[in-house]
């Protein structure tokens, strides 16, 4: 199927605008397929010219174009030829389409909790022509009118205000101008809570089996929607304009959440069933207060074409964690950006496939999907940060509010919006834009005991950044002195550096976007000093050093491992606890220990875990956190078995499905569990989460024969979901040993290009990371997806996800080279 090009699509909003979609999906037709039935009112600037309608169905019944019929077999590749265009016209197609499994598209699932069925509508980036026939371009907005058949006990939701005019028939009331690519429909037996603020009619709904968990995390999530409109009618000055405000909890779903406008979808994991810690409610909240930015940036305002998805993404992110920072409880949220999303971001710049933020070509909407990664959300975020910091935030709202008033309903590109920046602020951008957007690549900065902050640019995309940031000294646990500069040469001496300060902090308020080098004394000295200091900012950023220092071979990880086990049983920011166990357990010791070297060093994660969690009060998020990371490094079978037998287990774990399930897949990962084992614990959580669970466990069984089941069911299962995929993939390549692994690599890069023939791209590109055997750290790894990466049959989703991890094994294979 050619996914369409930056030259067609100009081409057709040139030719054409489309006022009007009339959709009727009928999803009362069994669990393969729906009915879809389409009428589209459009004008035509040149009559008698040609165009085509994008339409990606089963079958097509019947075509009509100003009515006159037109023959279904002239739909091809996914497009329907339309000749001879009015002045006016309007296309009219009936056609039966496929529900997906993939996440892509009209997803349908079975919730095994209760075998009641559910359906979402999720159209990014190019799936709406599964849906429905149209003109899939972000700049052909037009106004949608939806109805919708369904079974009788389904409740249906969408864009526009759902109402039941009859049994099993819904109306969805006319939207505002629309992009295809967020328009929805969900339906099923959901169940919902509602409320009302400002004016908007709020509702949450959820599987009816989560039923309990909507019930107990809805009015907190109520909150944060309030506090969050509020937040952006205030800074943004143009009023929310899609009318209710659904938030709708779906299986499966590929992506954290979508922000289709009036109907955001979340991925329902997020309806926590077992203990949440702050951290994971907090991340919630930036999730809620993120696709809500979009309603203005993205839904309201739309960019022209894919190329400027970044400008969504990186507005949606710094918008949401300067939300959740000022308007919500959770003012310390860019502590979790500086750990989590800010060193999603650094990976993705040390990757070959580095991009600037704005300006990556994607000459077709598939192409631009490739680039959606931690540079368009994390750096995007920190280079407005800068922009703020730049031009002040006052000029910079203003700007924002000029931007979406003047394009609202309509579309718009890079230059409208550093244009009407440069108006609120007075002055060019121009050098800041080429230097931050336009060019590629990540600085380091490094302080040393003289003061002299120094800003080495990467070889591969030298550019002139000038940072905005502040250093700071610490002794003891306490700031020594902070000095805030603009640093805008390759080097520069900083006022008031005291030079016997224990720890030297380039960029101590983590403002800028640059990896840092700590000095020696300062790395020397992290063991003693990070447990004492008590700005959350400041240790967010010395963690992120040390991670990211052995990720570019800088420094050694048994240094990494020492300032673990000494700093990381004092952290008392749950983000950091959790963020930086997880680099620990997931990459630091299995990929970066020699293999002799991993056994010990996961003895070590577990014994700064329990130390931990016998310390912690009880029931707190850090006794929760270390618990868990307890459960997955253990290997302490007494523990783990009564543990899974629900002994001893910790007030607030009792009843906890999936901390059992943590702790069963480490005994499945150890060979404790066999299949009797790992059935009865399913038997006892019969939902999505536990079947998922479930099959991560039998694929951690070490044994040969449990990998090769394993591989089998990743690679040649046809039926199995994108979520069972990636439980499958991940389970995998968490324990055996690496002489059983080995055959694996070489099976990777055979099978997994090939699921391309059934799969959605968003979910391939995730198998392909997950699968990516990561654990055979050898240069024979190296050079089987080097050769697999030139072959011809290997999408360019693929393709990037195997370079992406190939990288990743590189930094792995140097750090080993040089410290080992
Ligand atoms: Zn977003």
């Amino acid at each position: 199927m050619p996914s369409l090009t930056r030259d067609e699509a100009r081409q057709r909003a040139q030719l054409i605008s489309v006022q009007r979609m009339e959709v009727d999906l009928d999803l009362d037709r069994g669990t393969e397929h729906f009915g879809s039935s389409t009428r589209i009112t459009f004008s035509c600037s040149a009559p008698g010219s040609a165009t085509f309608l994008d339409l990606r169905a089963v079958s097509v019944e019947t075509i009509e174009l100003n009515g006159i019929p037109v023959d279904p077999a002239a739909v091809v590749d996914g497009r329907l030829p339309l000749a001879d265009l009015g002045a006016d016209n309007v296309v009219e197609v009936r056609s039966t389409m496929a529900y997906s499994r993939d996440g892509q598209g009209l997803h349908r699932s079975t919730d095994p909790a209760d075998g009641e069925d559910y359906v979402y509508g999720h159209l990014f980036l190019d799936a709406a022509p599964t849906v429905f026939a149209c003109f899939d371009q972000p700049d052909l907005k037009a106004s949608y009118a939806v109805s919708v058949r369904a079974p009788q006990e389904w409740v249906v939701l969408g864009n526009g205000r759902a109402t039941r005019t009859a049994p099993g028939q819904w109306d969805l009331s006319e939207t505002l101008p629309l992009a295809t690519y967020f328009v929805t429909v969900c339906a099923g037996p959901y169940v919902s809570v509602h409320d009302e603020h400002d004016g908007i009619p709020l509702g949450i709904h959820a599987r009816r089996s989560l039923q309990r968990e909507l019930e107990a995390h809805g009015p907190q999530m109520f909150e944060v929607t309030k506090q969050s409109f509020d937040h952006y009618h205030r800074t943004f000055d143009v009023r929310y304009p899609f009318g209710d405000y659904d938030q709708v909890f779906v299986p499966e779903f590929n992506a954290g959440a979508m922000e289709n406008p009036g109907c955001v979808t979340f991925r329902d994991q997020m309806l926590f069933r077992g203990a949440a810690t702050r951290q994971e409610v907090m991340q919630r909240s930036n999730t809620i207060a993120h696709e809500m930015a979009h309603m203005w940036f993205g839904d309201l305002v739309t960019m022209r074409w894919w190329d400027d998805l970044w400008l969504n993404e990186s507005f949606a992110e710094f918008m949401a964690y300067t939300a959740t920072s000022r308007a919500t409880e959770f003012t310390d949220s860019w502590v979790e950006f500086g750990i989590s999303r800010k060193q999603w971001g650094y990976a993705a710049e040390r990757a070959p496939s580095t991009h600037p933020v704005a300006g990556s070509p994607a000459p077709d909407a598939q192409s631009a999907l490739a680039n959606f990664d931690g540079i368009s959300y994390a750096k995007g975020a920190s280079v407005l940060r800068q922009l703020v910091a730049h031009i002040g935030e006052e000029a910079f709202n203003a700007g924002v509010t000029a931007y979406l008033r003047s394009h609202e309903h309509s579309n718009g590109e890079l230059s409208e919006f550093l244009a009407t920046m440069e108006e609120a602020h007075g002055s060019s951008l121009a050098d800041w834009s080429a230097a931050w957007l336009e060019t590629a690549g990540v600085d380091v900065l490094a302080l040393d005991r003289d003061g002299t902050l120094t800003r080495t640019t990467p070889q591969a995309h030298p550019a002139d950044r000038s940072h905005a940031l502040d250093v700071a000294g610490f002794d003891d646990g306490a700031e020594v002195f902070r000095t805030r500069l603009t640093l805008d040469t390759a080097s520069a001496t900083v006022d008031g550096v005291q030079r016997e300060a224990a720890l030297l902090v380039p960029n101590a308020g983590d403002l800028t976007w640059a990896q840092v080098d700590l000095d020696a004394e300062s790395l020397a000295a992290l063991p003693r000093e990070l447990p004492r200091l008590d700005d959350s900012i400041a240790r967010s950023v010395l963690w992120g050093a040390v991670l990211t220092g052995v990720y570019r071979a800088s420094v050694d990880p048994a240094v990494a491992l020492d300032v673990f086990t000494a700093a990381w049983p004092h952290e008392s920011d749950d983000a950091l606890m959790s963020r930086v166990a997880l680099a620990f357990t997931d990459r630091l010791v299995p990929q970066f220990l020699p293999p002799e070297g991993v056994a010990g060093a996961r003895a070590r994660l577990a014994n700064a875990a329990l130390t931990t969690f016998e310390v912690a009060e009880p029931g707190s998020d850090r006794a929760l956190v270390a618990a868990r990371v307890l459960a997955a490094t253990t290997t302490d079978e007494a523990r783990l078995e009564a543990w899974v037998s629900g002994r001893s287990l910790p007030t607030e774990l009792e009843h906890d499905s999936d901390f059992r399930w943590i702790v069963l897949q480490t005994m499945a990962r150890l060979g404790l569990a066999d299949e009797h084992r790992i059935a009865a614990v399913e038997a006892d959580d019969t939902t999505l989460s536990g079947r998922l669970a479930g099959l991560a466990a039998r694929a951690a069984r070490p044994g040969t024969r449990e990998k090769a089941w394993a591989w089998s069911e990743i690679s040649g299962n046809r039926e199995r979901s994108n979520y069972e995929l990636n439980a499958l993939a991940t389970g995998f390549w968490s324990s055996g040993s690496l002489e059983d692994l080995r055959p694996y690599a070489a099976r990777y890069v055979a099978d997994i290009p090939r699921l391309a023939e059934w799969l959605g791209a968003d979910a391939l590109d995730r198998v392909a990371t997950l699968a990516f055997p990561s654990r055979i750290v050898e240069t024979e790894t190296v050079a089987l997806v080097r050769a697999a990466m030139e072959r011809p049959d290997v999408t360019s989703g693929v393709r990037r996800s195997m370079g992406d991890e190939l990288s990743k094994l590189e930094e792995a294979l140097a750090s080993r080279s040089r410290w080992s």
